[in-house]
């Protein structure tokens, strides 16, 4: 730091205030009425367990929503979407969170990746919703940390664990779209940490996460706005309190319902991002 000389106007520069990078007034906002209205008369038609320390995916129709369900003990998911019949249109966890913030909640959406950028799917009813952000920065649902892998622990702690979220889903992507492991790591991504307890340290910016407030029968509910592939891990972290990718947390399964409702009149599917693609040339 000796050859780092601090400016005279040091104070004032750090005491401007910021702007909102991506102002969200001119964002097409979602019709929470029409989702509420069909919310009220729906039939589950699928559903799919999600055992303690591995992965499971199921197809959600566009017009269906998706439940992702605590059953028998507090417990973290690392979700992934898809476009059902092109793997290449994910999630975009970077985006949505330039958008919408670090953590998400009823009325946000999971954007797509480029170039389709659009709504995968709008956060219908999150039963955590009352936790909100605590002391610490802490809150629920992120769209901030990535999903836990073997290759930061081996990095970390030179360890072989293979039922990280990043494994967990791999395997259940090659499952679901009968591919190779291998092509199938290629398609994994960021995560949304479903009930996930996270924010940064206010000293050091660092990633943390804390006891997840999630208890039995609490559930995010998603609005498939197109297709989609939900491949979710149930994380090795458990509640998240203490340790991750390890055998050392309690660990529970996870269920994903997926329900029908009975009428969604004036409801329009997302059209891909309308930029030409040229990009000036
Ligand atoms: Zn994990």
């Amino acid at each position: 730091m000796t050859d780092i000389t601090t400016p005279k106007d040091a104070d004032a520069r750090r005491a401007i205030a910021p702007v909102i990078c991506y102002p969200t007034d001119t964002l097409p906002q979602p019709d929470m009425a029409l989702y509420k209205a069909a919310r009220r008369d729906v039939e589950l038609v699928d559903q799919q367990t999600v055992p303690a320390r591995d992965g499971a995916s199921i197809v959600v129709p566009a017009g269906h929503f998706l439940r992702i369900v605590s059953v028998e003990g507090p417990q973290v998911g690392d979700l992934n979407l898809f476009a059902k019949d092109d793997l290449t249109e994910r999630f975009y966890s970077g985006k949505t969170r330039a958008l919408h913030g670090t953590h998400i909640t009823t009325g946000d959406r999971m954007w797509s990746s480029f170039p389709h950028l659009r709504p995968m799917a709008t956060v219908t009813h999150d039963t955590l919703a009352w936790y909100g952000m605590d002391a610490f920065g802490g809150s629920v649902h992120d769209v901030i940390g990535t999903r836990c892998d073997p290759y930061t622990g081996n990095l970390l702690d030179q360890t072989q664990y293979h039922h990280c979220c990043h494994s967990n889903l791999t395997r259940a992507v090659a499952d679901a779209a009968g591919i190779a492991m291998a092509q199938a790591e290629t398609h994994v991504h960021d995560v949304l940490n479903v009930f996930m307890c996270t924010g940064f340290t206010r000293d050091t910016g660092q990633y943390f996460m804390k006891t997840s407030p999630v208890r039995p029968d609490d559930y995010i509910e998603l609005f498939a706005e197109i297709d989609l592939l939900a491949v979710l891990s149930a994380c090795p972290g458990g509640d998240c309190s203490a340790q991750h990718s390890s055998d050392a947390a309690a660990c529970y399964p996870l269920l994903m319902e997926v329900y029908k409702p009975a009428d969604l009149t004036g409801w329009v599917p997302p059209q891909r991002n309308g930029y030409d693609g040229t990009h000036g040339r």
